[in-house]
């Protein structure tokens, strides 16, 4: 994008940096969390092992006022991320709406002047259509599964996985570009073909144009979360992770074999249901059909 300048100060809207990741293959973006830590309590959450009592979501001081201090320090065509490391439609967005009053800013700002990515895995984004409809955006929503008992031990606060779908279908009949972020994959867990088919089929059955796909990384508390959840697999995560894995920037990933045969699983299921397909973190550009990885390239 023509115009950045990485070295602007800004508070609240920083540029997206993904752990400086050669495996990353984001365009590049602006980051804005409207809360701090969250509510969803998903077990392989990456961002509570870098903010302190995550799982204890409050407001941010200013946040709004310093959203829209920076906002006019940005070039026209940025592209916003809401949000790389909370969800801005979590049970708090309900009582204070952070996040429907930063589209309003936005909005104000001129439908046309920033890009704005939505990441998130609640239904409650339906609320904001009215506003979504006037901005340049696109919603990405999560799906690990669509099994809702296992959905429920994985993401215990989120909304169902057929809500988000419910979701999904309201927002493509209002016109608004979507995408399914199947991610993480979870070996022994959601890794199997008929976990992965349903996600994509139900997605693709709601109109949604790409499925982005990561596997999950280890980090120590993410790992304490899975393991007491499901005792029975720690032996094998361990395996796989620990013996068998590799250690990339205090992450534990999969090896690059195992990675890429779950992620060429999603993206061959994304051919038969007729999605396009990217991946995450993965570092496999060679096998995205999609025009960026995260998404943002279906903002229109
Ligand atoms: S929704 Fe995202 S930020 Fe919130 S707990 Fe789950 S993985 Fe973490």
């Amino acid at each position: 994008m023509e115009g950045v300048n990485r070295n602007v100060k800004t508070y609240v809207v920083n540029p997206f940096d993904p752990w400086k990741s050669k495996l990353c293959t984001c365009p590049f973006k602006y980051s804005f969390n409207p809360y701090t830590g969250c509510s969803h309590g998903c077990l392989y959450c990456y961002s509570s092992s870098y903010i302190k009592s995550f799982f204890r979501p409050r407001n941010k001081l200013n946040a709004l006022s310093l959203f829209k201090r920076d906002l006019l320090k940005l070039p026209a065509g940025s592209v916003i991320e809401i949000s790389s490391s909370t969800d801005p439609y979590q049970l708090l967005e309900e009582r204070n709406q952070v996040t429907r009053r930063s589209l309003e800013v936005l909005l104000k700002m001129g439908r046309k002047k920033f890009k704005v990515l939505i990441v998130t895995k609640s239904n409650l984004v339906k609320r904001d259509i009215d506003l979504l409809r006037e901005i340049k955006v696109a919603v990405t929503v999560t799906i690990t599964t669509m099994n809702q008992e296992l959905a429920k031990k994985l993401e215990p606060f989120a909304p169902p996985p057929y809500k988000r779908i419910e979701a999904l279908k309201e927002l493509k009949e209002n016109s608004i570009p979507t995408a399914v972020r199947l991610d993480p994959v979870i070996p022994f867990l959601t890794d199997s073909v008929e976990n992965l088919e349903e996600v994509v089929k139900e997605a693709s059955a709601a109109g949604v144009s790409q499925i982005i796909s990561s596997t999950y990384k280890v980090k120590k508390d993410n790992f304490e979360r899975m393991v007491k959840a499901f005792p029975e697999l720690e032996k094998r995560w361990r395996k796989t992770y620990f013996v068998e894995g590799v250690k990339i920037k205090n992450y534990h990933y999969l090896n690059k074999q195992l990675r890429r045969k779950i992620i060429l699983t999603v993206k061959k299921l994304t051919e038969r249901y007729n999605v396009k397909f990217s991946s995450c973190r993965e570092g496999f550009q060679d096998l995205q059909t999609a025009l960026t990885c995260d998404g943002s390239g279906l903002i229109k």
